[in-house]
């Protein structure tokens, strides 16, 4: 669900996911999801991959590289996020450009 306007943006299964575009960019989350039934949910914070990063600094600058990208670019396909709305690769619905010509 859109945060903004309300629209319902896609509906999550099994080994679906979210979250990840504020995870890697720093962003506040643009969506939320609201569940039908009882769900197991498996959260990563980003402070504690942080500190896992103490002991693989690559990774720390790879998310780095990746939320550089995110912020400059506008580009999410490091992290091979597709926009729920057109199904490309690289933008987040927000910022699609068939979104807006609509
Ligand atoms: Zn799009």
């Amino acid at each position: 669900m859109h945060k903004k306007t309300q629209t319902f943006i896609k509906e999550l299964t099994g080994d679906d996911f979210m979250g990840e575009c504020a995870f890697f960019s720093g962003e506040p989350r643009s969506a939320s999801a609201r569940s039908k039934n009882f769900t197991d949910v498996i959260t990563l914070y980003k402070h504690d991959f942080i500190q896992t990063t103490d002991e693989f600094p690559k990774a720390f600058q790879t998310l780095l590289d990746i939320q550089n990208t995110i912020k400059t670019k506008r580009d999410f396909s490091k992290i091979g996020v597709k926009c729920y709305f057109c199904e490309k690769l690289g933008h987040i619905s927000i910022d699609c450009p068939e979104f807006y010509t609509q």
